[in-house]
């Protein structure tokens, strides 16, 4: 088997595919209020273009599948798609990305349909500011998807959260004692750059530093796994009483790029191999043109040649990305 290596020798094996711009939610940091310009229906991959991809990239070593968006639950079909993808040889770990306002209902589906895992992204525990983040009135939602998740078995159950500073800073340490009375794995993740009309502001980013010194006013973290070989995006921790952990993820600060093994796709079929590089590569065309696997599997392999050694978004310039998150598929 030919892997995907690109040229500073990173191995890709995880594939996040965004399977729909459409979100039945409006974060404020992440979609105006009006929404954002859509895709043509049209457009957007059907699911077997998606399949495909996703064969041709096992073949070449991917291994881990994270589906996202938009709001991936609100895709017709979504459970049957898993179901495909569970089913493709060389997919050992399959995972998505929710909002959570439709996981009470899709949970144990989602687990019977070879779903490994759940990440909800969930900013606040009150429910006035929920409404205020999102723009709806979900967070009793919200809580019963992660009940429900954690009951079928999806786990682990991972919570991310977005620090934005004077927004939800006061609940960081709420946050991090839900790992007490529960498994989760809290993820805080710095507020990032996205050119939206969303109004990033850098003084706005609260960074992990800072975030991790709110939570040991009240107590220590224990480090888990290795911190300097530096395996995943996030740094883990625990309470010495705790039965869930709690990470950091430092886009912002402190980058993890030496060691990203991810390639996007995005809903209207462009690969993307960063998140902050605007760079996209087609895919739909050869899909839709009659291109053969050999031909596509050229256009993964230059792609991955591609990719960026670091992304630029805490250089001087303080670089935006002109796609929201929800296009990309964060
Ligand atoms: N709708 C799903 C959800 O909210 O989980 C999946 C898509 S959403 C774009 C994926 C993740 O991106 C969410 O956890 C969201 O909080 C995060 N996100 C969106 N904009 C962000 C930003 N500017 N900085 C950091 N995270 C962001
Ligand atoms: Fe929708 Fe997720 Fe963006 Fe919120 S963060 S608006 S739920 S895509």
């Amino acid at each position: 088997m030919t892997r995907l290596i690109d040229t500073y020798n990173r191995s890709i094996d995880y594939l996040r595919i965004s399977i729909t711009d459409r979100c039945n939610l409006r974060c404020v940091y992440c979609m105006p209020l009006e929404g954002i310009q859509l895709a043509e229906h049209d457009n957007i991959l059907r699911y077997e273009e998606f399949l495909r991809i996703v064969r041709i990239c096992a073949a070449h070593g991917v291994k881990r599948i994270r589906l996202t968006g938009g709001e991936p639950l609100i895709r017709k079909g979504v459970v049957d798609f898993i179901r495909n993808i569970a089913g493709i040889k060389g997919i050992d770990d399959l995972s998505l990305t929710t909002n959570g306002v439709l996981l009470e209902e899709y949970a144990r589906e989602l687990k019977h349909g070879g779903l490994n895992r759940v990440n909800v992204s969930l900013d606040s525990l009150k429910k006035d500011r929920f409404k205020q983040i999102t723009r709806a009135d979900n967070l009793e939602n919200v809580l019963r998807g992660l009940d429900e998740a954690e009951r079928a078995g999806l786990s682990p159950v991972k919570v991310n959260i977005v620090t934005i500073k004077g927004f939800n800073d006061d609940e960081i340490l709420d946050f991090a004692l839900m790992t007490k009375k529960k498994p989760y794995h809290i993820r805080y993740i710095e507020y990032m750059p996205f050119d939206v009309g969303v109004g990033w502001q850098r003084d706005k980013c609260i960074t992990t530093t800072e975030i991790k010194g709110i939570i040991e006013r009240h107590q220590e973290l224990i480090p888990l796994g290795d911190h300097e070989k530096r395996t995943g995006p996030a740094r883990r921790y625990r309470f010495s009483d705790g039965i869930g952990e709690i990470g950091f993820i430092s886009p912002v600060s402190d980058h993890f790029c030496g060691s990203c093994n991810r390639l996007r796709l995005t809903a209207d079929g462009k690969l993307r191999t960063c998140l902050f590089s605007d760079d996209e590569i087609d895919v739909r065309s050869a899909l839709r043109g009659g291109f053969s696997d050999k031909e596509i599997e050229n256009i993964l392999f230059n792609a991955v040649r591609k990719k960026p050694e670091r992304h630029y978004i805490n250089d001087n310039v303080f670089k935006k990305c002109s796609r929201t998150m929800s296009l990309i598929g964060g």
